[in-house]
């Protein structure tokens, strides 16, 4: 089992995840993406764009405000209802979810049984902001769920569109919770991204068990079909009792994290409660008949979704530490190393097909050290083809290509390098 302190280790090494403002000792529930996270996370985040909403014909997207006018979350439930139950230990003042039962028998444990609850108390989630230079500033907050945005929308979306029930809306945006305890590194953050869509249906039980099931599927294969382990993922259902107050039926995708089974997607019937809060109808135009429609979601967190690949493809043989990630997800598809970096003719040469490479592959330059050095240094990282010019290539125009994988190499012309790469990563993985 691959351990955290490895998974936050290379992070912050490698330039993937820094703890947020860490010269002033951090503040907690902020992270930063350095140079190779924000490449991940804009990897995963388009090639989540694309699946949803350019292979699709029924699915738009938006890109919505972070702050909105209050009543969005008076009217939404969220200032009454989005909360989280908190005890703390009488004896040493740590402070639980009440509904962490794992956390709480730790505690337990590891304090011998002297620990004295004090009974729950909710706290609300949402994270407040003051807008405006003359008191009174007016108070509002930073979104607690991108979803809102989308809601607001759908009288703008349907007259600025042609799209029609069934038909989704599809956004990623940064969200922001006053979780009582962020941890697990960027899994329980306070400020995080979501991707997410809203899919508007008829409001009728048989065809939202129909495209809850088919989005269930959707999304977990999409999870597979970028690499993730089947056995480390699952469903799990919500229990009636721990189910946010808009959702009528929620189902969480689930994966085996080193701190045990974690959500990191929420499929929801969110039913009519939001556009009905909002009193917001649809019109069919065929019919003339005007109902509120229903909303099945899909509610995924990039930070946990980029946590989860990188510790999904952590591998480990004694010193040589493989990040065996999908070369979509990787932040770089190539690196290009002239053998010696004391040859100017090789470097040059070099140079000419990084140059080439660059110009449509997110590609690493490398001349420190030995070959193999810098082959466990792109392994680390996931870079999924190293590609060497040596002595033959200024004989034949050929170089060598190093699959981080198999570690097998193969000797390719310089003119098809790129197609080489294009085809491998078109073909790499499991089919569904
Ligand atoms: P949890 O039970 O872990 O608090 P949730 O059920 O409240 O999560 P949702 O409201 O369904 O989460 O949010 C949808 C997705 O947003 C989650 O599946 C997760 O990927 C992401 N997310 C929610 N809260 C956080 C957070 N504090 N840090 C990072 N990602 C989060």
């Amino acid at each position: 089992m691959v351990k955290m302190a490895d998974i936050v280790a290379l992070a912050k090494r490698r330039g993937f995840i820094f703890p947020g403002s860490e010269i002033y000792g951090g503040i907690k529930g902020f992270w930063d993406y350095g140079p190779l996270g924000v490449e991940l996370k804009n990897n995963i985040k388009r090639e989540w764009w694309k699946s949803m909403v350019y292979e699709r014909d029924d699915v738009v997207g938006i890109d919505a405000a972070i702050i909105m006018n209050p009543k969005v979350w008076e009217v939404s439930g969220h200032t009454e209802a989005f909360t989280d139950p908190l005890v703390e230990c009488k004896v040493c003042h740590k402070r639980i979810r009440a509904d962490h039962e794992q956390e709480i028998k730790k505690h337990e444990k590891s304090h011998k049984g002297k620990v004295k609850w004090t009974d729950p108390r909710t706290f609300n989630l949402l994270t407040e902001v003051y807008l405006g230079t003359t008191e009174p500033k007016q108070k509002t907050y930073l979104r607690g769920e991108v979803t809102q945005g989308v809601f607001v929308n759908f009288k703008n979306i349907l007259d600025s569109t042609r799209m029609k029930i069934p038909f989704g809306v599809a956004q990623i945006g940064k969200a922001f919770r006053n979780e009582i305890t962020p941890g697990n590194f960027t899994y329980r953050s306070r400020e995080f991204e979501q991707m997410e869509l809203e899919y508007f249906i008829q409001p009728e039980d048989k065809e939202a068990e129909k495209i809850f099931n088919y989005w269930k599927k959707q999304r977990m294969d999409w999870y597979i079909s970028y690499g993730m382990r089947k056995e480390k993922l699952r469903f799990r259902k919500h229990e009636s009792d721990e189910r946010a107050h808009y959702a009528k039926f929620a189902e969480d995708i689930e994966y085996k994290a080193p701190f045990g089974w974690s959500e990191f997607e929420g499929i929801h019937h969110r039913g009519d409660w939001d556009l009905g809060r909002h009193k917001l109808k649809y019109k069919d135009d065929e019919t003339g008949k005007e109902y509120t429609p229903w909303v099945i979601e899909t509610s995924g967190g990039v930070d946990r979704t980029a946590l989860f690949f990188l510790i999904d493809a952590y591998h480990k043989d004694k010193d040589r530490v493989v990040l065996r990630l999908h070369p979509k997800l990787a932040p770089y598809k190539v690196a290009v190393f002239p053998l010696l970096a004391n040859k100017p003719k090789l470097v040059e040469k070099a140079r000419k097909v990084f140059g080439k490479l660059r110009l449509s592959f997110h590609s690493a330059w490398d001349e420190r050290g030995n070959i193999g050095k810098r082959y466990y240094a792109q392994d680390e990282i996931g870079t999924p083809w190293c590609v060497t010019v040596d002595f033959d290539t200024l004989k034949d125009d050929t170089v060598t290509i190093r699959d981080r994988d198999s570690t097998k190499q193969q000797r390719v012309s310089i003119g098809k390098i790129e197609k080489w790469i294009k085809d491998k990563i078109n073909k790499h993985g499991k089919k569904i």
